[in-house]
Parts: C-alpha cells; structure tokens; sequence
C-alpha cells in the first residue's frame, strides 16, 4: 500500500443544566436545557477533536486546550475542532469519515441531524456525507437516561499518504 490508515476514538461527558439554547455539534438548538463546562461544553465537538487526535497520535483536547487556562473559558468548540483539524493536516492527515453518536435522554436529534453534519463539515473542510450521527437515548436509566448528563462517542478513520 502507498498509504496508510488509522483510526480514532473520542468519548466526552457534560452535566445538563437547566436553560437553553443547548451548543451541540456547533449550532444551538432550541431546547430547555444546556450543557455545563469550561468551554461551551459541545460534548460532540470535543468527541470528534479528540478522536481526530487520537487516530493521529497527536494527544488530546485537554493538553492543547487546558481547562486551567483562563484563556479557554467560554471558548467555542468549532474553534478548537479548527486548531485540531490543521494539526493533523499539517502531518499529512486527510480525514476520510467520522462515526458519532450523542446520548441524550431529550432533545431528539433526529430534527438536527442534518444541519449538525453540515457543521461539522464545514468547519472541518469536508463533505457532510463523510460525517455520520447517530442520537440513542439512555433508556430512562441512568445519568443519561435521567437527564442529568449527555455523552459523545466518535471514531474517525484518517489516510495519509507515504
Ligand atoms: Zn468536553
């Protein structure tokens, strides 16, 4: 082979809070609630960025973005997800899909499926069809099924060439 493949995977966890609009995926949706955090908490975002990190070798969201610096409080998630995506460029990676899922007890995801993929995309410089999302809620039980949490899994496959 005249390339090479890796894969990654992300996982993140965020308290809901009451209030919305909910920052998920890097849009804001219309819903009671919010997720709680140093950052805007996208629990999506950060999933994806460490995955893409991961399959690169290239470390993690906390190590480029510590949460003691008061420089990334309140920082947007699409921003980070940015710097992540030109560090894994830069050493030759081109993303070829993204495989998410968000656990949520509420909001159905379904309804913003489409404008989330479209997001992601752009701020990652891909095409949406590269970006799969998929919403299951927690059943009623436990953290997420409860409401009191949301969760993100990603994993992303990336190719560079030799
Ligand atoms: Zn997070």
């Amino acid at each position: 082979m005249d390339f090479e493949i890796r894969v990654g995977l992300g996982h993140d966890t965020h308290r809901l809070q009451r209030g919305g609009p909910l920052r998920l995926g890097g849009i804001n949706i219309d819903f009671d609630g919010h997720l709680d955090g140093h950052s805007d908490a996208d629990v999506l975002l950060h999933a994806i960025t460490d995955a893409i990190l991961g399959a690169a070798n290239q470390g993690d969201i906390g190590e480029l973005f510590p949460d003691t610096d008061a420089v990334n409080a309140g920082k947007d998630s699409a921003e980070m997800l940015s710097v992540a995506n030109e560090r894994i460029r830069g050493a030759g990676w081109q993303i070829m899909n993204l495989d998410c899922v968000v656990l949520a007890e509420r909001p159905k995801l379904l309804p913003h499926r489409a404008s989330i993929c479209q997001r992601i995309a752009e701020i990652l410089s891909i095409n949406p069809d590269q970006v799969s999302l998929k919403g299951k809620t927690g059943e009623r039980s436990g953290d997420i099924g409860q409401g009191k949490v949301m969760q993100s899994i990603c994993t992303c496959l990336l190719r560079r060439n030799k």
